[in-house]
């Protein structure tokens, strides 16, 4: 019996365990952490054998196949070992969607995975498709594929999780931006993260549809290079490509048998330039699937979005609450500002990954007239901003920069927490830190 091992009992792993169960392997699953109470009940009442907090050397490597969590990097221990000696690693989306026939359409990209993830979800939904979430958002792809039987199945995918795919081909690629991130995971060199996201376009031939923003200058020189066989559908600012924005209107057609699809831009359910990005992209995707411009118009006016996505908070006397926790880069945080329509008071600072803040100095001179820094450690934040002339405060908890905000808020302005920076100094998560947030918001 061939014997599969995984390494990380998330919610991918998980479910890559069950989903090997029932396609008869011997399978074994081992995390060097501590596997959260909830998968740990799921293998038991699967009986799969697994080991929490432990990595048993022998009863890995003598594996057949291994499913590695995107969490572990490849420069781990283990994995160089498994490496050395020959044994194939891949995700837990290419082991699942070998046991799938459903077309698969797959998101990448620095920033906007999960939106226009959800986005195009909610399209194939009021569609009336028989369709999956999967990838970073909801259930795993390998639970769903072991439990559900989807005809579609929509894919957020990291760079981590395209590290380990090989075989696997997208019948929609999307390719939103690339910008420098994760970093520490690709041996420092960009060059390295580039190529992992572009492997989402590997094994298309022109039967396949790559979707991506044509005016990303990694993108567009990459795309010269590789010449990716996929047929090509870009989308941008320029008239030239197939969704493109004339600063009034949206106008979507990804082939000439069907009338173009037209919106207003103040109709789109989803503000900012970088959410006019992602609208495109999943028109685009929705239209080569042959969904309705009706239904397709209906979900850009009427998404709800994505929590702690420029998610609206409340207005407390005059003043807009905005929650975008998730800004936890700085080119996500420009992104936010460009979007601001009054004057804003902006909250940031956090676990700073190494930031270059003069990304966003210009809108911060443009929108801004108060920064709230919330952090531990708020030195650097000082350094960049304080001889810009804004009134500043320091704050290191949550309750004393939402109470600051509360001051230096005027009737009409916008507070936005969109901080830069990860999370974990003072706070779990990103969405731990958006819900203290919202409740402070709201007590207020
Ligand atoms: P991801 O899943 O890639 O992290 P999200 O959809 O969760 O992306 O959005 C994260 C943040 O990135 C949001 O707070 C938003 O401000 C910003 N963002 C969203 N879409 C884009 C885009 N197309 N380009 C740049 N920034 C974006």
């Amino acid at each position: 019996m061939k014997r599969v091992v995984i390494l990380g009992a998330g919610e991918s792993g998980a479910g890559a365990a069950i989903l090997a169960q029932e396609k008869g392997f011997d399978v074994f699953v081992s995390d060097m952490g501590a596997i959260k109470p909830e998968y740990q009940a799921l293998l038991n009442e699967h009986h799969i054998c697994f080991e929490s907090g432990q990595h048993s050397t022998e009863s890995i490597l003598n594996a057949d196949e291994v499913i590695k969590s995107p969490g572990i990097p490849l420069t781990a221990p283990l994995i160089q070992q498994l490496q050395q000696q020959g044994t194939p690693i891949i995700s837990e989306i290419e082991f699942a969607a070998r046991y799938t026939k459903a077309k698969m359409i797959c998101i990448t990209g620095s920033n906007g995975k999960t939106t226009t993830t959800s986005l195009i979800y909610d399209m194939l939904v009021r569609a009336g498709l028989n369709v999956g979430l999967a990838g970073n958002i909801g259930n795993s792809l390998a639970l769903q594929v072991a439990h559900e039987q989807h005809d579609y199945y929509v894919i957020e995918l990291s760079s981590f999780q395209l590290d380990n795919m090989y075989d696997f081909r997208a019948d929609i690629a999307i390719l939103l931006n690339i910008t420098p991130d994760h970093l520490d995971r690709y041996d420092f060199q960009f060059q390295n993260y580039v190529n992992a996201k572009f492997r989402i376009t590997q094994n298309q031939t022109p039967q396949q549809a790559f979707i991506y923003w044509s005016e990303d200058p990694v993108i567009d020189r990459e795309i010269a290079r590789i010449q990716p066989k996929a047929t090509l559908y870009p989308f941008g600012a320029n008239s030239h490509n197939m969704a493109y924005t004339d600063g009034k209107n949206m106008i979507v057609s990804a082939y000439q048998e069907v009338e173009p699809l037209q919106i207003g831009i103040d109709e789109l359910s989803l503000h900012g330039k970088h959410n006019q990005l992602n609208s495109m992209a999943a028109s685009l995707a929705a239209q080569i699937l042959h969904i309705h411009n009706d239904v397709i118009r209906e979900s850009l006016k009427q998404f709800a979005g994505v929590e702690h996505r420029l998610q609206y908070v409340a207005t407390i006397k005059g003043v807009r609450y905005i929650n975008d926790s998730k800004a936890t880069n700085v080119n996500s945080c420009w992104y936010a500002l460009e979007s601001m329509t009054t004057p804003t008071v902006l909250i940031l600072g956090g676990k700073d990954k190494g930031n270059d803040y003069s990304e966003i100095d210009a809108l911060v001179k443009e929108k801004c007239h108060t920064l709230v820094f919330m952090g531990l450690h708020n030195e650097k934040l000082h350094e960049h901003f304080d001889n810009f002339g804004l009134t500043i405060y320091d704050t290191h908890t949550l309750h004393d920069a939402v109470m600051a905000c509360y001051e230096a808020a005027h009737e009409g302005d916008t507070v936005l927490l969109s901080p830069c920076c990860a999370s974990f100094d003072l706070f779990t998560s990103y969405e731990d830190r958006g819900e203290q947030f919202m409740a402070a918001v709201k007590a207020l």
